[in-house]
């Protein structure tokens, strides 16, 4: 077990019963550390674990440290890699790759100024890559535009899926109960008694967390219906030439390009996938139950436009996949962690908004801590729902 410290655990109270429902990074996180607390825990959900529907269901997601000069999400994130790094050496899995993390920008970019204070006061280790030397250690990128960037050497990608079942099995290898059913929406007010499943099932618990992801809204209309924000966002692999080895690792890291208006990022070919490109600009609104998930012709069309420009040697390269995945965006990008306003012992965790993944491990801790009484539920007001607007204003990245 790995996450609680020993005074956590020490200051622990009886055994209580918890109720997890939705089993994407955050719920199985938050189940596993309610779990490495001694508590009885169920972790519920309708698809599977980070099923094809969910947030968290894709091949890779990123881990990186640099949020410009936004401490809460940085000293999250470097928490993160630790119990992340930690879940590895439990499983003997590769889950965590640390291939780094290029940031590019141009020189005056004033996000990438203030995570270079951020990442120097928490203590992450980066180096500044001038234009010439970036063109010198990756002359896959085209740089010709001023370019420099921030590389995290440390930090990388996240085999995300299957880290997500890693966690579960943990959990259930543990003592946890894992149970594939959809959970209904709770009513009432004061002390929730039960839940009720599709089995007609009641599963009785002394509190309940919520990690739906975009289902959060459904789950709760009144509360969170008009806060939670589902969008498409769609995820393309290029194939890469041919005996070529310069686009997989450690050749060719993760890399963000901040500079550029349309928010593109993207993989080295991990797995022999291919070269992963995606949109970090918000999509149109999704229902994360009902809609197809096929790329958009136009969005292929303006990732190989995109892919030329930066990437030349991948121009005419033929798309051999493609995802389309869902944002749950609260109004501004900040997780809403919460209480429900109408039960005491019902909470949510959720909102990742395009950058949660990495925060699994951290949103874990830090939700079980409130939920068993071991920390102020007060403490972080950026993930209340009190702060949550009903109009997107994005202002975390
Ligand atoms: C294309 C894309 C790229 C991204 N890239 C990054 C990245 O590089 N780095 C990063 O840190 N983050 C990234 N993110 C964001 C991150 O993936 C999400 O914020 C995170 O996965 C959300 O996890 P979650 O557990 O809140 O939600 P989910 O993973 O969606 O999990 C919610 C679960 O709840 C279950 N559920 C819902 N309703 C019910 C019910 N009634 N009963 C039972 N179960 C239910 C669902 O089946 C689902 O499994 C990206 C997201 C997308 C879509």
């Amino acid at each position: 077990m790995v996450t609680m410290s020993r005074r956590e655990r020490a200051g622990s109270r009886k055994p209580e019963t918890y109720a997890v429902v939705g089993a994407g990074v955050f719920g199985a996180w938050i189940a596993y550390c309610l779990q490495a607390a001694g508590h009885k825990v169920i972790l519920l959900d309708e698809y599977g674990p980070a099923g094809s529907r969910s947030s968290s269901g894709g091949e890779t997601r990123i881990i990186r440290c640099a949020y410009g000069s936004d401490e809460v999400y940085t000293r999250m994130a470097n928490r993160s890699l630790s119990l992340w790094s930690n879940l590895c050496e439990q499983t003997g899995l590769n889950l965590l790759r640390r291939i780094g993390v290029l940031w590019l920008a141009m020189p005056d970019n004033e996000y990438a100024q203030g995570s270079r204070e951020m990442l120097r006061k928490v203590g992450v280790r980066f180096e500044d890559l001038s234009a010439a030397e970036l063109a010198r250690r990756y002359p896959q990128i085209e740089s010709k535009s001023g370019a420099v960037a921030i590389n995290e050497p440390e930090s990388g990608a996240l085999m995300a899926r299957q880290a997500v079942h890693a966690v579960v099995e943990q959990f259930v290898k543990f003592g946890g109960v894992y149970r594939h059913a959809e959970v209904k929406t709770p009513h009432g007010k004061g002390r929730l008694r039960s839940l009720l499943t599709n089995h007609r099932e009641s599963i009785a618990a002394d509190a309940f967390v919520f990690a739906c992801g975009p289902w959060l809204g459904k789950m709760f209309p009144d509360v969170l219906g008009k806060r939670i924000f589902p969008t498409r966002q769609e995820v393309i692999f290029f194939g890469i030439p041919a005996g070529d080895d310069s686009f997989e690792p450690p050749q060719m890291p993760v890399w963000i390009d901040f500079g550029d208006n349309r928010g593109m990022y993207g993989f080295p070919d991990i797995e022999s996938r291919g070269f992963k490109i995606a949109f970090d600009h918000h999509g149109p609104a999704f229902d994360p139950d009902s809609e197809d998930r096929l790329v958009a012709p136009e969005k292929i069309k303006a990732a190989r436009e995109y892919v030329a420009e930066r990437f030349p040697a991948l121009a005419n390269a033929p798309v051999v996949d493609s995802r389309v995945c869902q944002y749950e965006n609260t109004s501004n990008g900040d997780f809403v962690i919460d209480r429900h306003p109408d039960f005491e012992n019902v909470w949510f965790a959720g909102g990742g908004s395009g950058h949660g993944f990495k925060h699994g491990p951290a949103v874990g801790e830090y939700t079980a801590a409130r939920v068993t009484g071991l920390a102020d539920p007060a403490v972080e007001p950026r993930f209340s729902l009190a702060s949550k607007g009903i109009e997107q204003h994005r202002s975390v990245y």
